[in-house]
């Protein structure tokens, strides 16, 4: 390391990070975007230092039977060979025990090398009982009382573990989503420490604040991470002190992880215009501000473009807002890379499913968690006109790919009801769902498709990451108006709408009309172009890296967080 890694400033918490394809800590959009800061904060050398868990045992390996049914399998990952393990060791104490951590480390080094560090905190260490031991195995794998003692470790040992690492100079830590927020808990103790005193009082709520940024991502209050009052106590302690605290406890009952980092935050963020516009509805009186996610560029644009743009726009990978340069790139050469990209995908798909798909079809991609909201059966509404348009407007196949929560059934449902249509569609749409989703498979599909579709119900998506990362990789977005896409559709430019945009909180929008209009934009428009109008195709690959391409990236995101979040003060 050829910098002093202990003097940063700003301290990153997040419940999971996606920051190599090896290192199974994280389970989809969260983790994808939390890695590609961390990557991107490197880049710009933000000194960054991050904190997440684990999970020896990573998320889950999906597997499909025949019908779409989702079975979970193990899995694991080598964690001792991928990262360092660090000497020093905190504790926390969970209902009552002392639970010992210790931090296993990972180097997030940008090309310059200037280094972020990610501590992953374990504590499957043989003074821990067999219980707390497991605590760190497993990522989103057990119930509100597993998961509350989770945050307690991420949130509290996590303070705890940067301080045992000398990090003694943090002005700003960062909680991305609710999971972090008991962080504010050990600072509340450092504080009340620092002034001679056993407990916590209210003047500390203002020390704490002013450290402390929140990120929120769920637009909806079911989304957010809550705990009954009687658990919150059992397990963190009778700490009256703190349960007491005006802005601790939501309406006197619940400990609810989202209003403690609105209340015990400087700065808080939603994660597209909209998302902020619609968290200042759920949460009157906070002062929301809203930093549009990004995707980390050179991490997800597929090699051919890679090469392309050292090329064409060799100053890319530093400045991402030369991307804005890719409309000088002849159309031939995006096509060109398209076309390797796509050979790829082909190639996969054909290995794994023996389907045949053909590398001169029109392929429609759809990949992310299955969620109801996020609606990946949408495309299926209308099977009859789904046909014809295939059989007579310009033939299409669909390659798909997402697993749903274990404890989600109705996720699970979905995915049998997409290999139901896709025995239905078997003589006229070639339909794959490929198994076990992860950002290498994201990173294939998202540039080796002609178009990305995305249907959530608005407006339940917060912003939505992998249409950037196939804007960046040259691929028109077909999606409904809602997160991201709000900002990043142009019309016939950057890609396509479906359905009418979201007004307010949304209640009032016909998400009704979102089927038939999707079958139009097939239809009358993107069918059509695709065959038809080459030319004007390409002309759209090139604006969707030029013009979303070089702005929905962390490194814009970082730097809007570095002016208006971490130093803003
Ligand atoms: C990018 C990515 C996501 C997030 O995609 P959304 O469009 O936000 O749903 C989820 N999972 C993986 C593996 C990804 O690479």
């Amino acid at each position: 390391m050829n910098q002093d890694i202990k003097d940063r400033s700003v301290a990153y918490f997040s419940m999971e990070i996606g920051i190599d394809e090896k290192i199974c800590t994280y389970s989809g959009g969260l983790g994808v975007l939390a890695g590609d800061t961390i990557r991107s904060a490197a880049d710009l050398k933000v000194p960054m230092v991050a904190v997440t868990l684990l999970y020896r045992k990573g998320y889950f390996r999906q597997r499909l039977e025949a019908d779409g049914w989702q079975r979970e399998e193990p899995t694991s990952w080598a964690f001792d060979e991928l990262l360092e393990e660090e000497s020093a060791r905190a504790q926390v104490t969970v209902e009552g025990r002392t639970v010992h951590l210790r931090a296993w480390r990972y180097d997030a080094q940008c090309l310059s090398g200037y280094v972020v560090p990610i501590y992953f905190l374990d504590a499957d260490l043989a003074e821990n009982s067999e219980w707390d031991r497991g605590l760190t195995h497993s990522l989103y794998g057990g119930d509100d009382h597993y998961r509350i003692s989770q945050e307690v470790i991420l949130g509290i040992g996590g303070v705890r573990m940067l301080r045992a690492l000398g990090y003694q100079e943090i002005s700003t830590f960062h909680l991305n989503e609710g999971h972090a927020a008991l962080l504010t808990l050990a600072l509340l103790d450092e504080a009340a420490k620092q002034a001679g005193r056993k407990s916590i009082m209210a003047q500390d709520l203002d020390t704490v604040r002013d450290h402390c940024v929140f990120t929120t991502h769920t637009p909806v209050p079911a989304g957010h991470d809550k705990f009954p009052l009687e658990l919150a106590r059992k397990v963190i302690g009778e700490r009256d002190d703190f349960f007491d605290l005006e802005g601790v406890l939501h309406e006197g009952t619940t400990l609810n992880m989202t209003y403690l980092g609105l209340n015990l935050s400087r700065y808080v963020n939603g994660v597209a215009r909209k998302h902020g516009e619609i968290s200042r509805l759920m949460f009157a009186g906070y002062t929301i501000d809203a930093i549009t996610n990004g995707v980390h560029a050179a991490a997800w644009v597929a090699a051919p473009f890679r090469e392309l743009f050292d090329r064409m726009i060799p100053s890319w990978r530093q400045d991402n807002f030369s991307l804005r340069y890719a409309l000088s790139v002849p159309r031939n050469e995006l096509w060109d890379a398209h076309m390797q990209c796509k050979k790829q995908l082909m190639g996969l798909v054909n290995d794994e499913t023996g389907v045949g798909m053909d590398e001169n079809i029109l392929t429609i991609g759809f990949a992310r968690r299955a969620a109801t909201y996020k609606r990946a059966d949408l495309l299926f509404r209308d099977m009859e006109r789904l046909k014809r348009i295939s059989n007579e407007v310009g033939k299409i196949q669909i390659v798909y790919s997402g697993k749903a929560h274990p404890r989600d059934h109705n996720g699970k449902e979905l995915i049998k009801r997409i290999f139901s249509a896709k025995n239905d569609l078997k003589h006229d749409i070639k339909v794959v769902y490929l198994e076990n989703y992860n950002m290498t498979l994201g990173a294939i599909m998202t540039a080796g498709v002609d178009i990305w579709l995305n249907t959530p119900e608005p407006p339940m998506e917060a912003s939505g990451t992998s249409g950037m990362k196939a804007s960046l990789n040259g691929v028109p977005n077909l999606s409904v108006l809602d997160g991201w896409w709000i900002e990043g559709h142009i019309e016939g430019l950057t890609g396509w709408s479906i359905g009418e945009p979201v007004h307010g909180k949304g209640e009032e929008r016909d998400h009704s009309q979102d089927a038939p209009s999707l079958y139009d934009k097939l239809e009358h428009t993107v069918i059509p172009l695709f065959y038809s109008d080459r030319g004007r195709f390409m002309d759209m690959m090139a604006y969707s890296i030029a013009i979303n391409g070089s702005f929905f990236n962390t490194q814009r995101m970082v730097q809007e967080y570095v002016l208006n979040a971490y130093y803003n003060r």
